[in-house]
């Protein structure tokens, strides 16, 4: 079953829950015109259907392969690379001036989520390239702007993050990698990353790599870590490819998914490299690569959950087995009651993480370009707010999502021929890179909820609670049993949202034993605030979607407070247990 992108769902979001038009409006996007949405979304989905899908079984058979010349890309990667290139979807939400098309964020998100669904382990090439870019852009001189924006915004090259070394993941001040001034403005980079995602293959004949590194003299801890710009191939004052850098692949990870997704241990044996930014001040332009990877990654999510419910669809309506009222003979298996739960729960998390994901790009848009400052400062806390739930809470349904898929195939689920177990595996890194869940849910309760004193928060929940007026205001009976789930649930979350903020200020360990489940909850609530958002307007497929979510996720979060508050006392005894013989 092949993917196709569900444009029209797609389209739905951008104009419902990402207000195009209020993008549109701020004027910062002369090229970007409301009858270009549906040409773009329709060439991408060609590109993401009939070119990347294809390869997506052919990349986790094959994999990519580490030889002496380097990495070389699944079979069929380069050429397919080469057409998202020449089609300039790398450039489209990049500045003109570098060569970009200048279009919003959010519109580039809606393609990603098709390149994504078609191929995740694809999608992963531009996704870093775009950390590359965005930290360049916001922390580079104009000089390194000059050198690597057009090249990488074209996709003539690509870019990689690396970040990770063995004894520093989560804990990312941890790294060792030194470097040395040269006495020429360049430096002298010298340690070990590993698991860097398209740290080298043979689709561009350059990868410009973005390293954390420490200067001789730097603090220790995340104060002490600085970015450098350390190409493959040093390019020379002409914009030519010169000598080849000291950086080299030296492994490649063997996966349980995204096989063809090269996984690289990078050894920097002095490679030259230029500091991007500050020196020592590497950690606020991580966090601009890292927000930007953030909520792609949780991208990822809705895409793997979307092409994992496409298949888990079709097989239903194919597959044969059992009796169901009015068939004749064996029925599909999608008229029993249970898989037609499976497909409703998989459909509505799908799009309440879709309606997350573009709600968290758009804030983003308006944050960096409306012309109103208070706009523009509402829109941050939001885009702030919802980059740990676009992540955490869209990976973790991508879980359960791909995870439904298989118990739908049954046996054939647990084929390795099976797309649904291709998808299952893929899934399963997205809650662990670009900080893992926990760490994410860390990041909500601990900087996310305290930001101007809660008002993040408190402006989500304003939105909600209005949503379920608007609802209850519409007298269509099914929105009204919504706005009475959706008020519950606003209100579960803020009573949840009080008890966090307090407990993180008295004591910080109490706070954090309960924020994975508060992260569950508040991603529950505001999913099914945007799915409620959609089925004002659209009283088809949104608002069946929107009524199974309010009756099957909704009505739980009055029961999930418990999870959160006792938590910490729960887990002082379990964990007291699980502790006296460690
Ligand atoms: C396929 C793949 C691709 C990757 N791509 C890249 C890349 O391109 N560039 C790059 O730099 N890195 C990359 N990574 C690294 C990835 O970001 C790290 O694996 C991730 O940040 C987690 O670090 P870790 O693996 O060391 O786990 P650890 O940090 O050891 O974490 C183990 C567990 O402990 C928990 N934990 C750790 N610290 C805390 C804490 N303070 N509080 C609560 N819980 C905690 C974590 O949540 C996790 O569940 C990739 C990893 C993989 C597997």
């Amino acid at each position: 079953m092949p993917y196709t992108a569900p444009v029209d769902q797609i389209a739905h979001t951008l104009q419902r829950i990402a207000r195009l038009e209020d993008i549109a409006a701020t004027g910062a996007f002369p090229n970007f015109d409301a009858e270009l949405v549906a040409p773009i979304l329709d060439e991408a989905n060609k590109l993401a259907r009939d070119v990347l899908a294809p390869l997506n079984p052919i990349g986790h058979k094959h994999g990519a392969k580490l030889t002496d010349n380097g990495v070389i890309a699944a079979p069929g990667f380069a050429e397919a690379y080469a057409q998202f290139r020449d089609g300039g979807w790398m450039g489209l939400a990049f500045p003109e001036e570098y060569g970009g098309q200048g279009l919003p964020k959010v519109l580039a998100l809606a393609v990603m989520e098709m390149v994504h669904g078609a191929n995740m382990a694809f999608g992963l090439c531009p996704l870093l390239t775009f950390g590359a870019i965005e930290a360049i852009l916001a922390h580079g001189t104009d000089e390194q702007k000059k050198t690597y924006l057009p090249k990488l915004i074209s996709g003539e090259w690509t870019g990689a993050m690396n970040l990770t070394e063995p004894q520093a993941g989560s804990d990312v001040g941890a790294l060792k990698t030194k470097a040395i001034p040269n006495g020429d403005g360049s430096y002298s980079i010298t340690g070990q990353k590993i698991f860097i995602t398209w740290g080298d293959h043979d689709m561009t004949e350059n990868v410009v790599q973005l390293v954390l590194a420490r200067l001789p003299d730097a603090p220790a801890g995340s104060r002490g870590i600085s970015l450098f710009v350390a190409p493959k191939f040093l390019v020379n004052a002409d914009g030519s490819l010169g000598e080849r850098n000291a950086i080299r692949c030296i492994g490649l990870e063997h996966k349980m998914g995204i096989h063809a997704s090269p996984t690289c241990v990078m050894e920097y044996a002095g490679a030259k490299g230029w500091l991007v930014g500050e020196p020592n001040k590497g950690l606020a332009a991580m966090f601009t690569m890292m927000n930007s990877a953030r909520l792609n990654v949780g991208l990822e999510g809705v895409a793997v959950g979307e092409a994992a419910f496409q298949a888990a669809l079709a097989y239903a309506r194919d597959r044969k087995q059992g009796s169901a009222p009015s068939i004749e003979g064996s029925a599909p298996i999608i008229r029993h009651p249970d898989i037609q739960r499976s497909l409703a729960s998989m459909a509505a998390a799908v799009q309440a993480s879709r309606a997350i994901c573009y709600a968290c790009g758009a804030a983003a848009d308006l944050a960096e370009h409306a012309s109103d400052p208070a706009i523009r400062e509402a829109a941050k806390l939001r885009e702030d707010l919802l980059t740990p739930l676009a992540k955490a809470w869209s990976t973790d349904r991508a879980i359960d999502v791909t995870n439904t898929g298989v118990q739908i195939h049954g046996g054939m689920g647990f084929m390795s021929e099976t797309s649904a177990a291709q998808f299952y595996l893929d899934a399963r890194i997205t809650p662990i890179y670009e900080g893992t869940n926990g760490i994410q849910a860390i990041d909500l309760v601990g900087r996310k909820l305290s930001m101007n004193n809660g008002a993040a928060m408190a402006a989500m929940l304003a939105d909600i609670r209005n949503t379920a007026r608007e609802a209850r205001a519409s007298n269509e009976p099914k929105l009204v049993v919504i706005a009475d789930r959706l008020d519950a649930a606003a209100a579960a979350l803020d009573e949840a949202t009080q008890w966090m903020i307090a407990a993180m200020k008295s004591t910080r360990e109490t706070g954090l034993s309960g924020a994975s489940a508060y992260l569950r909850l508040a991603g529950d609530v505001v999913g099914g605030h945007f799915l409620t958002l959609s089925a004002i307007t659209d009283r088809g497929r949104p608002l069946a979607l929107a009524r199974f979510y309010a009756e099957d996720t909704l009505s739980r979060a009055p029961g999930a407070i418990a999870a959160i508050t006792s938590a910490s006392e729960t887990l002082q005894d379990a964990a007291g247990e699980l502790l006296s013989d460690a």
